[in-house]
């Protein structure tokens, strides 16, 4: 069975995305075969992909919420051997439509089963982009994953929110996924120029200690230019830090899977 890591964190641009997209490539270029599932409504794990919203028939949604097979809604990438379960606006409105369904916390987590079950061939990674909030698409990110990774951004209201989050991890794994365990907190948007993501940095060492993934994802131009080209950066760049950082970020991701 595939590992499952949900990389969540409620606040907006923090480099969820940004990890989802350049891990899950880095893990297909690798040869794991990787599915990406954009579970926020924006859509920015699909765009970054190169994938039309516009053009899409199939969602997330029409898995989530109509019960289509996770497998129809599968869309082929640039990058060999990773698929993505893509997302379009009306992702947003199955916030909504969940509340009403039976199980409604375990949906996402039925739907990959049922997959898993069926599928010609087995995948070595399931890694969910959830979007900025803890509500019930996050809840079934969560219960769903084996794993969660925290991206945190080296900036000052960093910390703010994190206790939240890790109460809502507890409360996942109390009541609907006991197995659930933290994964790592990667540090981003790092600039070492400045005192203000060095304390950042400290602060989240001192609270996380070696949860925390000793790669630290830089601030870089070519990994913010990345998905306006629809490329993950080891296509859109592959000489850049920002491929290399990721590449050593994925490597330690392998190694803390069992
Ligand atoms: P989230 O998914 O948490 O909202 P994103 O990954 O979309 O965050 O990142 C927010 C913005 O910052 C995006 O425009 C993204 O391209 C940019 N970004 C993310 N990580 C980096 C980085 N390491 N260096 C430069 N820009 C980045
Ligand atoms: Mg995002």
């Amino acid at each position: 069975m595939a590992h499952v890591i949900a990389v969540t964190n409620q606040k907006g641009g923090v480099g969820k995305t940004t990890t989802a997209v350049n891990v899950s490539a880095c893990l297909a270029e690798s040869g794991k075969k990787t599915v990406l599932i954009d579970l926020d409504p924006q859509g920015n794990a699909t765009s970054g992909l190169g994938i039309d919203k516009s053009g899409l028939q199939r969602s997330i949604y029409d898995s989530l919420i109509d019960a289509m097979p996770l497998g129809e809604v599968l869309q082929p990438t640039l990058v060999k051997k990773l698929t993505v379960a893509p997302a379009t606006m009306d992702v947003a409105g199955a916030t909504i439509e969940l509340v009403g369904m039976d199980a409604r916390e375990y949906i996402l987590k039925q739907r990959i089963h049922e997959w898993e079950q069926t599928a010609a061939e087995s995948y070595d990674y399931v890694i969910i982009d959830c979007p900025p909030s803890l509500g019930l698409l996050t809840i079934n990110a969560l219960t769903a994953a084996d794993y969660v990774m925290i991206p945190v951004q080296c900036e000052f209201y960093a910390l703010e929110g994190l206790a939240q989050l890790m109460q809502t991890v507890e409360m996942v794994r109390a009541d609907l996924n006991r197995t659930l365990q933290l994964l790592g907190v990667v540090l981003t948007m790092y600039d070492g120029r400045t005192n203000l993501s060095i304390q950042v940095a400290e602060e989240v060492k001192k609270y996380f200690s070696s949860r925390v993934f000793k790669t630290i994802i830089p601030r870089n131009v070519r990994l913010g230019e990345a998905p306006s080209h629809g490329q993950p950066i080891t296509v859109y760049d592959p000489r850049s830090k920002g491929t290399e950082v990721y590449k050593k970020l994925t490597k330690e991701v392998k190694k803390r899977v069992v």
